[in-house]
């Protein structure tokens, strides 16, 4: 733009129209010095000032300058001088002035008027705009490219105002249209303003116009766009995985290097979708099938299958997963990432071999695993666990509480509790499946510990050990009943003898008159059919089995006992001696007691030599784990037993006694016992100089039936 010459600050109609009467001064001045030279026409200066102050300062400056011009002009100038009266040939001069000023006003204004418009027009552009000439001096520039440039190019050379574009596509560019007179755009990088810029050149007339255009944020974002995508790219060809993009449609438009090598196939051949053949034959169908869904419903998928690879032309199992996502350029693409699982699926097989393998061995053996995490109380059950709990599905510790048999379930806790100190797990509880079934089960574990020995996990086997109770229980039954079957010899040789007295009685009675002596023998007749009505009595009640305990005196037990063992105590020729507490009475099965009486002195009379003693104390006593007990002593002085063999001992079917032992007595005894909550000890000594064994048999007095051991036909 065009600026008038420079002024003090004012507001501007009041520079104008200092202006305006400035030009008429200098007008004034011009026209007195002139005059004094030559002889000027009064108004020729006076008609510059006002085509001066009309183009510069408007159109009210120049009718001012015009009226103040006539005015001076009139006084000074014209005939009669320092007068304002006009005389009829100068008012036609006058009137000339007026209108020559008023046309030359009319037009400036009409000129000015335009030249704002075109102004107002080119500084309202968005673009700089600049027009230079042949000799590329800007003579045209709007205020955008004053303010783009931080100077008003307007009458500097180009070349020289801005020296580093010679060496630069706008040297070329610009050289090009001022010659080829062709319009011509580019983009450079100018380094003082640290801008990108446009150019759209136009030849003019003049030379040419230039719009410049300050691109700078569209470079940029375009450059951000571009490094983004290398990063991508990077990415995607650094990663170990098989990457692919394809659009919207699922074109394949990029795959990386692992992908072409992998296929062996070029871009163009991925591109015409020719990876499709490449999909194992089985799995093709399945994979199009889904991908065309995925792509149809714009659903990621993720799928296994085979591929056939380019190398060595083998089948390799690929995870592929296919997301949709946005791309820097916001069009929607698929990415999808493939992983060789091929290993992985053999190292899978493997494990589940090696676990089948397993289930069949646990199956085989009916064993249950399983595997306890402490911390999440998850139960995985690695085989037949769930069956024998009879449960749906054995997988968290609490199904396995609330399968346990009430009765059982705080000693469970308690095997529990110590396996966790100890690290070993060893319990026998029963459990009540769904269908109210009970069975028994043995448990045996490990606790596994982390690195600060802290219980994490704990594992183990499981086996239903119902059968095995059964038979035990069965055994106990028949255990029982040889032991009445091997006494019975005992009873027949002590019914023998009584019955004999009372047949060589009544021999006596049918001859003898004396009625004296024959209610003598009669007498002992009946003592001694008293005898053995007593001893059948007594074979009998070591043959019931009371369902109900009962108050029974050990003592008492000890002599009902050995009242049937009387035969083989004399023969075998061992002295018997019995030592009894006062008030040793105690709650207890008592015919199961009996028993184990019954079995000790057996096992101590087949001990013993001829001359051998044997002793049989009963004591009430305080044990410090079983409070007051019931303690029954049975003592020989027999042969004795090895360390060895009393570690056997209470094992079933373990006897030294070849032919005639059925190695349960001391078994059945020790149940007994248990069931009791009683415990048996022995002490022996087989040595040359002193031998024997005794046994001690502790009843606690005050049994709590809760905790009692209970057995299967309980
Ligand atoms: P059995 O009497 O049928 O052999 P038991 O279970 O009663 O079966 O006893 C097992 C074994 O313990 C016996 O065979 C014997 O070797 C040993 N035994 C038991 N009691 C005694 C004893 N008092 N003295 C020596 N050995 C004994
Ligand atoms: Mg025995």
């Amino acid at each position: 733009m065009v600026k008038a010459p420079v002024l003090p600050d004012m507001p501007r109609s009041v520079k104008a129209y200092s202006l305006s009467i400035l030009f008429v001064a200098i007008a004034f001045f011009l026209n007195r010095t002139l005059h004094s030279i030559t002889v000027a026409p009064p108004f020729a200066t006076f008609l510059w000032a006002v085509i001066l102050s009309a183009w510069f300062a408007g159109t009210g400056p120049a009718i001012l300058a015009m009226l103040v011009s006539t005015i001076l002009v009139d006084y000074y100038l014209l005939h009669p001088v320092y007068q304002l009266s006009v005389g009829p040939s100068d008012l036609l001069r006058i009137a000339l002035f007026l209108a020559t000023s008023s046309i030359i006003t009319l037009l400036a204004s009409r000129e000015r008027r335009q030249s704002r418009k075109l102004n107002s027009i080119l500084d309202g552009m968005s673009d700089a705009f600049l027009i230079y000439d042949r000799d590329w001096r800007c003579i045209r520039a709007n205020r955008r490219a004053a303010d783009l440039l931080g100077r008003d190019p307007v009458g500097s050379i180009l070349w020289n105002a801005a020296p580093e574009t010679r060496d630069s596509v706008v040297w070329d560019s610009l050289h090009r249209v001022m010659q080829e007179r062709l319009p011509l755009s580019y983009e450079h990088y100018y380094p003082p303003l640290k801008a990108w810029l446009q150019a759209d050149c136009f030849p003019t007339e003049e030379g040419i116009s230039v719009f410049l255009r300050d691109i700078t944020s569209r470079k940029e974002s375009e450059e951000s766009l571009k490094s983004s995508e290398a990063r991508y790219r990077f990415l995607a060809e650094s990663m170990s995985q098989y990457v692919w993009t394809t659009d919207e449609k699922g074109n394949v438009d990029y795959a990386n290097h692992h992908f072409l090598n992998f296929t062996g196939q070029t871009f163009a051949e991925i591109q015409a979708g020719k990876t499709a053949k490449l999909i194992h034959p089985e799995d093709r169908a399945r994979v199009l099938a889904v991908v065309g869904e995925s792509l149809a419903l714009g659903k990621p998928y993720e799928l296994e299958y085979r591929a056939r690879r380019n190398s060595d032309g083998s089948y390799r199992w690929f995870l592929a997963r296919c997301e949709l996502f946005t791309d820097p350029e916001g069009k929607l693409k698929w990415l999808g990432t493939g992983i060789d699982i091929t290993e992985r699926k053999k190292a899978a097989d493997i494990i589940n071999e090696n676990r089948q393998q397993m289930r069949m061995v646990l199956d085989a053996a009916h064993v249950g695993a399983w595997v306890w995490d402490l911390n999440t109380n998850e139960v995985v059950d690695l085989g037949n666990t769930s069956e024998i709990f009879g449960v749906p599905k054995l997988d968290t510790i609490e199904v396995f509480m609330n399968a346990l048999h009430p009765e059982d379930l705080e000693r469970t806790k308690a095997n529990i509790a110590t396996a966790l100190q100890t690290g070993g797990y060893d319990a026998e509880y029963r459990v009540v499946r769904s269908n109210g079934e009970i069975r028994w089960v043995r448990a045996f574990g490990s606790v596994l510990t982390d690195e600060e020995n802290r219980p994490t996990q704990m594992a183990g086997v499981n086996f239903d050990i119902t059968e095995k109770k059964r038979i035990e229980q069965a055994l106990l039954k028949s255990e029982k009943l040889a032991a009445v079957g091997r006494l019975a010899a005992s009873v027949s040789h002590e019914i023998n003898n009584p019955l004999e007295a009372v047949t060589n009685l009544l021999f006596l009675i049918e001859r003898e008159q004396d009625s004296l002596r024959l209610s003598e023998y009669i007498k002992i007749a009946q003592q001694e059919l008293a005898r053995v009505t007593e001893i059948a009595k007594q074979t009998l009640r070591f043959h019931r089995q009371p369902s109900h305990r009962s108050t029974a005196s050990a003592g008492e037990l000890t002599d009902s006992v050995l009242m049937l063992f009387r035969g083989r105590i004399a023969q075998a020729g061992v002295n018997v001696t019995t030592e009894y507490a006062s008030g040793d009475m105690f709650l207890c099965y008592a015919s199961e007691v009996r028993q184990v009486i019954a079995n000790l002195v057996s096992n101590a009379l087949d001990a013993s030599l001829a001359g051998g003693k044997i002793r049989i104390r009963t004591k009430v006593i305080t044990s410090p784990n079983l409070g007051r007990s019931i303690q029954v002593t049975v003592a020989d002085t027999g042969r004795g037993m090895n360390a060895a063999t009393q570690k056997l001992i209470y094992e079933p079917f373990f006897t030294t006694k070849e032919s005639t032992g059925t190695g349960l007595g001391l078994w059945v005894s020790l149940e007994i016992a248990r069931k009791h909550n009683g415990v048996i000890r022995v002490r022996s000594s087989n040595g040359s100089a002193k031998h024997g064994t005794v046994f001690t048999v502790l009843f606690p007095m005050e049994t709590d039936s809760a905790t009692a051991t209970f057995t299967a036909a309980d």
